[in-house]
């Protein structure tokens, strides 16, 4: 894929509108507004593709894999509460756009994908663009408990069932932001720790997103 990195009127003018059409879909957080309002999302796209940039929809990424829908991204943010600091698990990096949109709420962002090809383009392009979240390869169902705790974990693929394994790296107060659900329709789900093992859960909206594949999530042959 060949990537420019080239933001004009065009670009920020749809970006624009993307954020006025949020805010009429519901997404209230101005800060989480001011990040997708900053982050160029047609710079994770080939040129080719850039009139869909702005568009309120998922797109592919590759691998079969795709760029949640800004609506999406928005919300899961949104639920996150990101405060500056904050220590953040990203699990699905797959284009790196929401990882971008937690670096410019400050926090600082562990993400981690399981295709090869996506994690290999994002260490390249991410950083190229200036943003620097710590990239890993593996499989996120397990979380990545070596860099734990973390304040927040946001899983951005639909799971069957919430992994055990990420709750138990949550700080005290921390909180899981995670679909989950069957393969065409999951519930945002969050979780907040708030004792040893002691967890108080909301169930959401519906959403589809792409499965979460892993050792604690769906099998290969999804
Ligand atoms: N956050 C992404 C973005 O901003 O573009 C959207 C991610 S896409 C909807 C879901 C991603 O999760 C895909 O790239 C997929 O390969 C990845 N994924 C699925 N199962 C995974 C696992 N067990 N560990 C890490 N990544 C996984």
């Amino acid at each position: 894929m060949a990537y420019k990195f080239v933001d004009n009127y065009r670009e920020r003018g749809a970006r624009k509108k993307l954020v006025e059409l949020l805010k009429s879909k519901g997404i209230e957080d101005k800060r989480v507004l001011a990040a997708i309002g900053k982050v160029p999302r047609h710079y994770f796209f080939d040129e080719t593709f850039w009139s869909q940039a702005y568009r309120d929809v998922a797109f592919p990424i590759g691998e079969g894999q795709t760029i949640s829908q800004p609506y999406t991204v928005a919300y899961q943010t949104e639920l996150l509460h990101v405060e500056k600091g904050d220590k953040i698990l990203e699990i699905g990096t797959g284009s790196g756009y929401q990882a971008c949109i937690l670096l410019e709420l400050g926090a600082e962002v562990y993400t981690i994908e399981r295709q090869k090809n996506l994690f290999d383009r994002t260490i390249q392009v991410l950083p190229y663009m200036g943003y620097r979240p710590h990239f890993f390869l593996g499989d996120g169902s397990l979380g990545l408990p070596e860099h734990g705790p973390y304040d927040k974990i946001i899983v951005t693929a639909g799971a069957p069932v919430v992994p055990e394994g990420l709750l138990q790296q949550l700080v005290m107060g921390g909180l899981l932001v995670i679909p989950v659900g069957d393969e065409n329709s999951q519930k945002m789900i969050t979780i907040l720790r708030v004792g040893e093992n002691e967890f108080e859960r909301i169930e959401l909206d519906t959403f589809r997103f792409v499965p979460l594949v892993g050792d604690q999530a769906w099998g290969p042959e999804i």
